[in-house]
């Protein structure tokens, strides 16, 4: 095990900073959506030797030497995320989602095509065609938008504008969407217009690959993944696709986007991998969900507004304006508590991005540190208590106290 004790001696100062983030991650609550806890198993993988090595290409057909050792590792990456996926051709080099996506737009599109994807406020991500990114930059995003009275995505209005489009590609997949995507329904959508199909599961590959949420791999052209959201692996991504598409995502990715891989933590997503394969695995996605839907509904008791009414995955967004608040004032009343969340947008925000309307939350690290129903509800009652009380800082206190003892009950 890791005990940083050649860090401590010779880098007191960093040693330091990250003694406090590993005690704060030990005491506080972690409810951020897009967030988990890895493995001590996947913290030490990333943490061997492979970090000195270059290896610029793939297994086989490297363009430096002495790779033998490192091509045994990124195919046992791949394998078994095939094994996990049922993909035929994956790609594990990408550095993390948005790179992942850069190369997929690199390897199916040309610069100015058309793509059709989520709105940012409605649930999308940034990579999905936001002016300030570069896919908004360097490609025509026309974006569908969920319907505002149910908070899901409506498929006749996503066709309607498909037909009018034309885009080359449609991106599903999300980043604040709390419901099942109807992944053969896009499928038949860009058949009729004749686009790519591209799905996004950066959030909920996890639950995919344990088979408690639909997958659209039997349906799309390519899929991208982060591996260190609910998938519980190092920080990085991976990309997935159909056997006819493996050379020119592979290209995309190197040399088009991307030098040498982090071997480092492709090790440690192949150990990440593993244990998503284990039974265990299957467990703790169907526990992650019930959580999100307990949560869900203790909020609702409460007469708070969740976009879509529940939840199907790990997340909601909270309305935060049902309780007269603002998202980034509910995210610094949480602070004081010791809980961690991100402030959201919610569909047609007429807040500004700054201080959204919306919280989103999330169980994937509480489920993993085996938090079940019984402490959500618990977890609830403190939060809109602290709402209720977001000024008496006697209560605010206390409440903090609570929530350490409850982390410290559950130490991961
Ligand atoms: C988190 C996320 C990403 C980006 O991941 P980074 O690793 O932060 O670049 C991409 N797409 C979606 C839908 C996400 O939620």
């Amino acid at each position: 095990m890791l005990n940083y004790e050649n860090l401590a001696k010779q880098d007191k100062e960093i040693f330091d900073i990250v003694k406090r983030e590993m005690t704060r991650q030990t005491e506080e609550l972690e409810l951020i959506a897009s967030e988990n806890y890895v493995s001590k198993a996947v913290l030490e993988a990333m943490a061997t030797v492979f970090t000195n090595k270059y290896s610029e290409g793939y297994p086989g057909h490297r363009y430096y030497g002495g790779n033998q050792i490192i091509d045994e590792a990124e195919n046992l990456a791949i394998e078994r995320a095939k094994k996990l996926f049922q993909a035929e051709h994956i790609n594990v080099q990408p550095l993390s989602g948005s790179p992942a996506n850069a190369a997929v737009y690199m390897a199916f599109l040309k610069p100015g095509d058309k793509v059709l994807g989520l709105k940012l406020d409605h649930g999308g991500h940034l990579s999905h065609g936001h002016p300030v990114n570069f896919s908004g930059m360097l490609y025509d995003f026309v974006q569908y938008e969920v319907d505002q009275n149910t908070g899901r995505i409506d498929m006749e209005k996503v066709r309607e504008i498909a037909l009018k489009e034309k885009p080359k590609m449609i991106v599903a997949g999300y980043s604040a969407y709390s419901r099942e995507i109807e992944w053969q329904k896009f499928k038949e959508i860009a058949d009729e217009v004749g686009a790519f199909t591209f799905a996004d599961i950066a959030h909920t590959a996890g639950l995919i690959a344990s088979g408690e949420m639909d997958s659209p791999i039997p349906f799309f052209d390519v899929v991208s993944t982060t591996t260190h959201k609910t998938l519980r692996g190092p920080r990085g991504a991976m990309i997935m696709c159909k056997e006819k598409f493996a050379k020119q995502v592979d290209r995309a990715v190197f040399p088009g986007m991307q030098g040498g891989p982090h071997e480092h933590i492709i090790v440690a997503k192949a150990v990440a991998f593993g244990e998503a394969l284990q039974p265990e695995f299957k467990q703790y996605a169907k526990q992650v969900i019930a959580n999100a839907k307990t949560m869900a509904s203790e909020f609702i008791k409460f007469g708070y507004r969740i976009i879509s009414n529940g939840t199907d995955n790990h997340l909601m967004v909270v309305d935060m304006t049902s309780k007269g608040l603002g998202g980034r004032d509910c995210e610094q009343i949480l602070d004081k508590i010791g809980i961690s969340v991100s402030r959201s947008t919610i569909p047609n925000d007429p807040n500004p991005p700054m201080n959204p309307s919306g919280v989103r939350f999330g169980t994937p690290a509480i489920t993993t540190r085996g938090l079940k129903q019984e402490e959500v509800k618990i977890i609830v009652a403190l939060i809109n208590k602290a709402i209720e009380n977001k000024d008496e800082i006697n209560i605010l206190e206390n409440i903090k106290k609570e929530i350490k003892e409850m982390c410290l009950k559950f130490r991961n």
